[in-house]
């Protein structure tokens, strides 16, 4: 008998991840043309909800993205002829255009934001340990292709100033963030928050030096509710 041709391991993930990543681009692709946008349209007032109230700068959007500004501007001007989208001055930093969404603006983003649904219903076929260790790996993968460059920063907690990495010696709950000063554990992290501050200092270098004032949070502490 011929023995089974062995294909290695990372190449299954790869091409399991990809045929995942295919559906979900039909998903939104499909999601964002029932509104009469392109999937970048549709992409920005996703964006643009994730964010909350405060807005974000072209900049922003474009980074998160991974797109170049040129393109988020035809984007986000296409959005504001169809008034879902507003553009107005930071009342903080005068310099600075904030687009947001408008009531109508918001109401789409809900809906073209609503295709990751059929994933999170897909994932709780998985069992609790399953699912944990999915979130870690994630983390880990999202983590690599950031450093490499090849995808735009997320708003996770290991690349987040709040974030202390092992400040506990509770295995379940090790780290700790300093934005709702609470202690948690790998289960809990966040691929997204909104809370997210980028990191001025490396993990590393954290990890180095237990001094808290290197992570002090720019506005107190306060809870809030984990995604
Ligand atoms: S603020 Fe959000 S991203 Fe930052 S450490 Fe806390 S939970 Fe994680």
């Amino acid at each position: 008998m011929k023995l089974f041709p062995p294909t290695p391991l990372n190449e299954r993930l790869a091409t399991g991840l990809a045929k995942l990543g295919l559906v979900m681009k039909s998903k939104a692709w499909r999601l964002a043309s029932a509104e009469k946008l392109t999937p970048t349209q549709g992409q920005i007032l996703t964006q643009l909800l994730s964010q909350g109230p405060g807005g974000s700068t072209l900049q922003e959007l474009a980074a998160g993205l991974g797109v170049r500004p040129p393109t988020a501007t035809e984007a986000v001007s296409a959005l504001e002829r169809k008034k879902l989208v507003v553009k107005r001055r930071d009342p903080q930093d005068h310099r600075l255009v904030r687009i947001r969404l408008t009531r109508k603006g918001a109401a789409a983003a809900r809906r073209v934001s609503s295709w990751p649904d059929f994933l999170a219903h897909a994932i709780s076929r998985l069992d609790q340990r399953e699912q944990a260790s999915l979130l870690g790996a994630l983390t880990k993968m999202i983590r690599h292709l950031q450093e490499r460059g090849e995808i735009p920063l997320a708003r996770m907690c290991v690349q987040c100033l709040y974030f202390q990495p092992n400040a506990h010696r509770d295995p379940r709950r090790p780290h700790h963030c300093h934005f709702v000063d609470a202690a948690f554990g790998e289960r809990d992290f966040r691929l997204d928050c909104p809370d997210f501050q980028p990191g001025l200092i490396t993990i590393s270098q954290r990890r180095q030096s237990k001094c808290p004032s290197q992570v002090t949070p720019t506005e107190p502490p306060r809870f809030h509710a984990r995604k």
